[in-house]
């Protein structure tokens, strides 16, 4: 089954339900059982593996609608929900690590993440090595024989390099540490980390699988050999999501291709234009064919989403603040993926400790909506023009 046809029916039952075509809100904490015979059955059932309802926590069919459309379409063995992409991100790493292990951590990752390695796995005797993004298999002289995590994510979070995924995986399989991706910019579509030596995937659902800027919920999937483990330590931490929120990512999933190939196009189309303005000093986007990262792109993905950034040639504060802040399409705030643009100044300078990232060109993240393009540049367009004017 190819992917268009996988969105649409991954995940849903009508037969089960009534011929219902979404799978219906379950909102349970309870679950009642008519005899001590049946629950007895039903625990003994569960904890031999078996998937049934027992109790809200561990799972209802609106929650496993959600889980089973993305592990089928990431090709992972099965999913589990998260409050959100924060939680996944950290959840994922919690159940593969204990005190005296070691992460090695892309220095391109996520910011919360970096907070999370630093702040939270010191406290439990577990130390970060932060390499740089485009190590590939060089990876393997950093491998430790504690190295238990190697985590990726490509391309980098606001800097967008690409990672060499297949060459890392081989050198920390080798080694015997597990492959943690943050898949997030590619979603579920544009990336199969399981067929690149991923074992263990995490999807910010709050962006491109939801697409509507309006829940916060994250996914993590494995292979079939890392589910036991990680599924054990996801329950007991207490993970799972509101069933309101669930059943608007099982919603927003049934239409991630269209929305990805328009959000796909757009974004090529911004960057080229980007790259022919006299304010911008370059582009940061793997889909361009003179990206440094565009070769990796091109052998390993299956497509881009609309997050990219560029840098602005040098120009002050107020010159900044002149072309973002009267913005009419562009939104400023944080997350990204749902069906409207937005751009943010940002300074990866600040945090960058394993490579060093100049600060001398100004960096813009952008994501680019369902708008209109043209709409889009002329917004821009005007906004070059106040930067121009406030920095005369
Ligand atoms: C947004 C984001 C997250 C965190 O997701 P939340 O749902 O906001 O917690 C994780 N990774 C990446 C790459 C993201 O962009």
């Amino acid at each position: 089954m190819k992917d268009e046809t996988k969105l649409v029916v991954a995940g849903r039952d009508p037969e089960a339900n009534f011929g219902i075509v979404n799978v219906p809100v379950y909102h349970a904490s309870t679950v009642l059982f008519p005899t001590v015979e049946s629950r007895e059955a039903a625990h003994a059932a569960r904890a031999g593996g078996e998937r049934l309802v027992s109790y809200g926590r561990l799972g209802t069919p609106t929650t496993w609608s959600l889980e089973d459309a993305v592990a089928q379409l990431e090709g992972g063995y099965r999913s589990q929900v998260y409050p959100s992409g924060m939680a996944a991100c950290a959840g994922a790493i919690l159940a593969f690590v204990k005190a005296g292990d070691h992460v090695l951590m892309t220095d391109s990752v996520y910011g919360p993440v970096r907070g999370f390695c630093d702040k939270f796995l010191k406290r439990f005797g577990v130390t970060v090595t932060y390499y740089d993004p485009l190590i590939g298999a060089g990876i393997k002289e950093l491998i430790r024989p504690e190295t238990r995590v190697v985590y990726v994510e490509a391309p980098g979070s606001l800097t967008f390099e690409m990672q060499d995924i297949p060459a890392i995986a081989e050198a920390a399989h080798g080694k015997g540490a597990k492959v943690i991706m943050d898949n997030t910019w590619a979603s579920p579509l544009f990336f199969k980390p399981f067929e690149h030596g991923v074992d263990v995937s995490v999807q910010a659902g709050t962006k491109y699988i939801v697409g509507h800027s309006d829940v916060m919920i994250g996914l993590v999937t494995t292979t079939e050999e890392c589910w036991g483990e990680f599924v054990r330590d996801a329950n007991m931490l207490g993970q799972t999501a509101g069933p309101d929120d669930v059943y608007l990512a099982q919603r927003g999933i049934r239409t991630l291709a269209v929305r990805l190939k328009q959000h796909m196009e757009n974004a090529l189309h911004i960057a080229e234009w980007l790259k022919g303005r006299p304010e911008v000093h370059s582009v940061l986007h793997p889909g361009l064919p003179d990206d440094p990262g565009h070769a990796l792109w091109k052998r390993d993905f299956l497509g881009a989403s609309g997050l990219f950034s560029f840098r602005l040639k040098s120009v002050p504060k107020k010159a900044i603040a002149a072309f973002l802040d009267d913005l009419e399409l562009f939104g400023m705030g944080s997350s990204w993926g749902g069906y409207e643009s937005l751009i943010l100044p940002s300074d990866p300078s600040h945090y960058r400790t394993a490579t060093k990232w100049d600060d001398a060109n100004p960096l813009i993240r952008i994501h680019v909506g369902l708008e209109a393009v043209t709409d889009l540049t002329d917004d821009l367009a005007a906004g070059f023009a106040r930067m121009t004017a406030a920095n005369r």
